[in-house]
């Protein structure tokens, strides 16, 4: 059913629709751009929320052409039960390999005997780590999209791929050749270092797995059969070439590439043409010796006859192009011992396997653990304790184990199992079946209740200066804390009792503790540790119900319908408030007098730059969600009238402050008036 609001309800011409529609497409365009390329919105989620429902409201109701490369398009749709298969018009396929000069010095002559050429000039591009796609455009249009597959069939990831805020819905006219009705381009997606990064610490923040490499965090994202879930991954395309091209007839590589910049695709700005062999050889050293300071992976580069008419000679053999080299770099890799394997339990009771190995140097820096993820990826790997293995650096910074060096194996390594019983805790140890972490499922569990603290003081939660990991782990162990709220309840006399915990820096942590109890809504959600909720889900949980209470009573229903928020998170969320234990520690926080301030909604901040005094008391409600709701429209309270106030607010029996506001003739309002002021807002919380 389509709901009808905004521009949507009112009965308009089909011009202005039209010229509404183009509008609204325009200004969620930019908009996007601000918020996934600049990571600055502009505008709050609940506007943007505002302007794509108004859109594809009129979009209802007033179909157009441009549909298919419209904005609505790139919010992910409904999960998928599974992917279709997708037959690729041209087979995509994959390419040899060389390692070093010699090799590459072979593949030039092979290719000049075939071609029975002096000289072949070729087109030399740095090699990405991602998932090779195939996208097909219908007269400018993006119509589908699928992973490579085994070159003859892939995955039809369509919904995914509009998701990715680089690859255009529509080709750009206005190039030096027209636009064919049929083409197929095929490029690499890919996630760049720091924000794969990001990704992983937030997944480890917020209880999964951290991904491997970018290259396994670029291919989870995009076969995600939840599209939601990708928009909200940091994916990133390079378009490197065609298939079948329909009337578009090339005659060089060079010109395809120069051709697909100009229609609007994103082309690797390293790519670039060579006159000969030689030159390629120096590209693939030179290449080699930035790779660490690209903004992403690369794992070698690819070599291409320029000359179409010459790659059309050489033919493939075996599935892969006689004209086309894949030069690999070295490996930055090293061979080490595992001395063991420990493990360590996280915030949501994760159990995770960690290599502790005989230090190696890769590729220039030191190491001597290495994440096993979990118990599957040892068994698949047959990693024992004693191996001999070979290790790399992913993503420049987290080793990997690669692989056992099976030939050193003197048969006293020993298997590795997951322990039955929590290393911390002691209590059962379960899997459950769609998982593949094993989970302590003691909620008390000391080491998840550590980290759970240390997460919620850490910065970006509440931030309570000073209280470190040590800290939070020795007050736990002293029993003064067994959970976040309880900070709220130390007292200096308790924390002098603590080891060397001399008087100045125990009045230093209680003033940091004092200073976190007004936190910004969306820290104090975040600091909660709900399962899969990070930074950012919270700004939109923070963004969307403008307080606790409300995001409390929130259904389901209701919570998937936000912008970038699955059912997996809203189950999360839902079983989060439903647990006995939490609500306990959440009526703690509200005894300790803990009131978040709600964010100020850009859009309805109707009492910006006003300030607001209150006397005496009202019926309707409390001070502090009276506090609350003249922040959420962008006002200020303040606690003595100046010549500045706004208005007084005089609930009954006022104070002195109502004859002081009298006499610097400061506007004095009722509880009626003031209710009808923020009356909207009321309104929504309730
Ligand atoms: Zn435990």
């Amino acid at each position: 059913m389509v709901d009808l609001e905004d521009s949507s309800s009112k009965i308009m011409d089909k011009e202005t629709a039209h010229r509404r529609i183009f509008e609204l497409r325009k200004t969620i365009e930019y908009h996007n751009a601000r918020y996934y390329q600049q990571d600055a919105p502009e505008i709050s989620d609940a506007e943007y929320d505002r302007l794509m429902k108004e859109l594809q409201n009129l979009e209802a109701l007033y179909p157009d052409d441009e549909l298919a490369s419209s904005p609505t398009q790139r919010v992910g749709a409904a999960p998928l039960s599974k992917f279709a298969p997708f037959a690729h018009p041209q087979p995509m396929l994959s390419l040899a390999n060389a390692f070093g000069a010699d090799e590459i010095k072979d593949f030039d002559s092979r290719v000049r005997r075939l071609a029975k050429s002096e000289r072949v000039d070729y087109v030399a591009e740095p090699k990405l780590d991602g998932l090779a796609v195939n996208l097909i455009y219908e007269n400018g249009r993006f119509r589908r999209g699928a992973t490579r597959g085994d070159g003859a069939v892939g995955e039809d990831v369509t919904q995914n791929l509009k998701t990715i805020a680089s690859l255009p819905l529509k080709m750009k006219t206005g190039a030096f050749r027209p636009i064919p009705e049929f083409i197929e381009v095929r490029g690499e997606v890919y996630m760049e270092k720091e924000p794969f990064e990001k990704l992983n610490r937030r997944r480890v923040e917020e209880g999964d797995a951290p991904f491997a490499n970018p290259r396994n965090a670029a291919a989870g994202s995009l076969r995600q059969l939840d599209s939601k879930i990708t928009a909200r991954r940091p994916l990133n395309i390079f378009l490197y070439g065609v298939g079948s091209a329909g009337d578009a007839a090339f005659a060089s590589h060079w010109e395809i590439l120069e051709t697909l910049a100009a229609w609007g695709f994103p082309v690797n700005p390293l790519i670039r043409p060579m006159p000969d062999i030689n030159a390629c050889i120096e590209y693939y050293e030179q290449t080699g010796s930035i790779r660490s300071s690209l903004p992403y992976d690369i794992d070698g580069v690819v070599l291409k006859v320029n000359r179409l008419e010459i790659q059309n000679l050489l033919g493939s053999v075996s599935r892969s192009p006689r004209w086309a080299l894949a030069c690999k770099f070295p490996a930055q890799q090293a061979a080490t011992v595992i001395q063991d394997i420990i493990v360590q339990v996280g915030r949501t009771g994760t159990l995770t396997p960690v290599a502790v190995m005989e230090p190696v140097n890769v590729g220039g820096v030191l190491v001597s653990r290495a994440t096993l993820h979990n118990e599957d990826e040892i068994l698949k790997k047959d990693i024992r304790i004693g191996d001999a293995v070979l290790i790399q650096r992913a993503g420049d910074v987290i080793p990997e184990v690669v692989g056992v060096i099976l030939s050193k194996r003197t048969g006293r390594e020993k298997e590795f199992r997951m322990p039955r019983a929590c290393p911390e805790c002691g209590s059962e140890v379960v899997r459950q079946a769609d998982e593949a972490a094993h989970r302590c499922v003691n909620l008390s569990c000391p080491a998840q209740l550590k980290e759970h603290i240390r997460h919620f003081a850490s910065r970006g939660a509440m931030d309570i200066e000073g209280l470190g990991e040590k800290l939070s782990a020795q007050l736990f162990d002293a029993k003064m804390i067994a959970d976040p709220a309880d900070l709220y309840f130390l007292t200096k006399e308790k924390l002098l009792g603590l080891d060397r915990q001399a008087e100045k820096s125990a009045e230093n942590l209680l003033e940091a503790v004092e200073r976190s109890k007004t936190p910004a809504l969306d820290k104090f959600i975040f600091a909660l540790g709900i399962r899969h909720v990070g930074e950012r889900t919270a700004k939109l949980l923070a963004g969307h119900f403008g307080s606790l209470e409300a995001l409390m009573s929130a259904g389901c229903e209701e919570l998937t319908a936000i912008r970038e928020i699955g059912p997996e998170i809203a189950q999360s969320i839902l079983e989060f408030f439903a647990e006995p234990k939490n609500r306990i520690v959440l009526e703690k926080f509200q005894r300790a007098g803990l009131s978040p301030r709600t964010p100020a909604p850009t859009a309805q901040a109707s009492l910006q730059g006003k300030s607001f005094v209150f006397t005496g008391s009202m019926e309707s409600m409390g001070r502090n969600k009276a506090k609350a709701a003249v922040e959420s429209l962008g006002g200020i309270v303040h606690s003595s009238v100046t010549g500045k106030t706004s208005y007084v607010v005089a609930g009954s029996d006022p104070g002195s402050k109502l004859e002081k506001a009298r006499k610097q003739s400061i506007p004095v309002i009722g509880e009626e008036e003031f209710l009808t002021m923020i009356g909207r807002q009321i309104h929504r919380q309730a």
